[in-house]
């Protein structure tokens, strides 16, 4: 007969093979690693894992990730009201904000249009960009240069454009591209590539 696992083990490993880019092979190397650190090192662990939600807070402006709710960049006043700037992820935010040519605000989707892993818009903060286009000027869609991404910068276009409450003649609606490669991911790009990027924005 097999030998199976102890419980604690297996519930864990289980856990782990949740998480992206892990298989059962590394999940189970991971548990078994976490296995041999003493027990206040895996509550300490435990404690961060609850921590996580209890003080973290999602900005109902921008959808950001803070500690506090509205956040600090839509809380600060000398931001540029004129521009936002649409992105995936709240890591994307932070990618942005190192490039040093934005000072606008930011609308955090969290996620993009993905028919195979049944992400649609409703699935995303999508919507409630339109009630934030009052005092903007340009809108600029920074998804990643993904199909998922393009795909949500098409579907927000139209949504706008077909939308009768706002003023379409004072709003632009650009998107970056210039300098990134296809298929990469905006989190992980540098601030020299992000920067020409956003200077090279076209108008969708
Ligand atoms: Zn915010």
């Amino acid at each position: 007969m097999i030998q199976k696992l102890p419980k604690a083990v297996r519930q864990l490993v289980e856990k782990f093979e949740r998480l992206p880019g892990i298989g059962p092979k590394s999940a189970q190397r991971l548990v078994f690693y976490l296995l041999h650190n003493p027990q206040h090192e895996l509550a300490e662990f435990a404690e961060r894992l609850v921590a996580l939600h209890r003080d973290t807070k999602t900005c109902s402006i921008c959808h950001y990730v803070a500690e506090s709710d509205p956040c600090p960049i839509c809380e600060d006043q000398n931001r540029d009201t004129s521009q936002l700037c649409v992105v995936e992820q709240p890591l994307d935010v932070m990618a942005i904000e190192r490039s040093d040519r934005y000072h606008g605000r930011y609308h955090v989707l969290h996620g993009a249009i993905s028919p195979l892993n049944n992400i649609g818009p409703d699935q995303l903060y999508l919507r409630d960009i339109l009630k934030r286009l009052g005092e903007v000027s340009e809108l600029i869609i920074a998804t990643n240069p993904t199909m998922e991404g393009e795909a949500t910068a098409l579907y927000l276009t139209e949504l706008i454009k077909k939308s009768s409450q706002i003023d379409q003649d004072l709003l632009k609606i650009t998107r970056i591209g210039h300098g990134l490669p296809v298929g990469a991911d905006i989190e992980y790009a540098d601030g020299v590539t992000l920067a020409r990027a956003l200077d090279g924005r076209r108008a969708m």
